[in-house]
């Protein structure tokens, strides 16, 4: 690992101004992927500024509209949080299924989305594959188990991270401090895939710093669930995951939030079965019918075709699960 400054900065403007002064720096959140990157001699940073000293990134505030949650707050936190228990299960259910608790209780939820993907050939400084600025994508006729069925274009990469699926279910809003400026957008545009850059998977910009990620009151007051497929019962990556989201308000369906992990560059979001849930009856929702064909665009590659029926299995029983918990 090559040698680099360290900064410790309190308020946003100064991290921001570390980070843009061209040579290169990093946020150091948790350091769990950050770190393992240094020492693959993926990255070689001149520059780590932590931002553990800065105390709005490090809160979990409840109000009048929901929960903002410091992008700083470690995935323990959430996990073992007995108000986000019983109002945001899937989110709960999401952070602790990741790694193990030493590792959630450094990892931050900041640095769970903005993790790096687990490509076999991009964590190998041997492949200097698309992403890492070469010239061709080695899982198209390599090894492509783990790799994408949607939306891979020019790289095949699933999104990593598991609380990443749970919030885009859930209607979550991030937080981004960009040039002195706060700017509050949907999550789900938060996430990029490669054919807007295949360099990177979110929209921050060098600089860019994630503060806090909002979920709203009405998400809450439904019912949640998050499931995740892992080859290994211990710790492991979702090789699928589906989180899902339902309010129900005088006997109609009056929100859905449904999104798949495991399966493309960014978490998927299934608009239109959400679409087609809302104003529906509970008793009249034919789960197999109204799923049937949502992965109809799905391109498999050469080994990664059992992801399809996978997915088609999870979202249908996640349905079900949140279903039968909301009333
Ligand atoms: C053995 C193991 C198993 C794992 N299993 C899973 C799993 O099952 N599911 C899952 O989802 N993840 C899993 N992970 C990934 C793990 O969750 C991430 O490493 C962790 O969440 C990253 O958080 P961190 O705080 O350590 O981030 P860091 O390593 O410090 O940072 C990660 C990246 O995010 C950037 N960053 C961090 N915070 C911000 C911010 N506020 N604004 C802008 N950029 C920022 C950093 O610059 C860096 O590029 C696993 C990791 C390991 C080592
Ligand atoms: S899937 Fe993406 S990260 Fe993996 S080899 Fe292809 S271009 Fe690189």
């Amino acid at each position: 690992m090559k040698g680099f400054t360290f900064k410790e900065p309190s308020e946003l403007e100064q991290a921001s101004d570390f980070l843009r002064d061209g040579s290169g720096g990093y946020i150091l959140a948790g350091g769990t992927d950050l770190v393992t990157e240094m020492k693959q001699g993926i990255i070689e940073p001149h520059l780590l500024v932590s931002t553990s000293q800065i105390k709005e990134m490090c809160n979990i505030e409840w109000n009048q509209s929901g929960v903002k949650i410091g992008s700083m707050v470690t995935l323990s936190d959430i996990a073992n949080s007995e108000s986000m228990k019983i109002k945001l299960k899937s989110l709960v259910q999401a952070t602790g299924s990741i790694a193990t608790p030493q590792i959630r209780n450094i990892a931050t939820l900041g640095g769970n989305l903005c993790q790096r993907p687990r490509c076999w050939y991009y964590r190998n400084s041997r492949f200097d594959c698309l992403k890492k600025g070469g010239a061709k994508c080695f899982a198209v006729g390599g090894s492509d188990k783990y790799h994408a069925i949607l939306g891979g274009h020019s790289c095949y990469i699933v999104h990593p991270s598991d609380s990443g699926t749970a919030l885009v279910a859930l209607n979550a809003k991030v937080e981004i401090y960009r040039k002195s400026q706060r700017i509050i957008i949907p999550i789900v545009d938060f996430f990029t895939g490669p054919e807007i850059d295949v360099t990177r998977e979110n929209i921050l910009e060098p600089g860019d710093i994630l503060i806090s990620i909002h979920i709203p009151n009405e998400s809450m007051a439904g019912s949640s669930v998050f499931l995740k497929a892992k080859e290994r019962k211990s710790m492991d990556f979702a090789i699928v995951s589906v989180a899902s989201m339902v309010k129900i308000e005088n006997e109609i369906i009056s929100q859905v939030g449904l999104a798949v992990g495991g399966v493309a560059p960014v978490p998927w979001k299934l608009n239109t079965l959400e679409s087609k849930l809302v104003g529906m009856k509970k008793e009249d929702v034919d789960i197999e019918s109204l799923c049937s064909g949502v992965f109809n665009d799905a391109k498999v590659m050469g080994q990664n075709g059992y992801k399809l029926h996978l997915a088609q299995t999870y979202l249908e029983r996640a349905l079900n699960l949140v279903l039968a918990n909301s009333n």
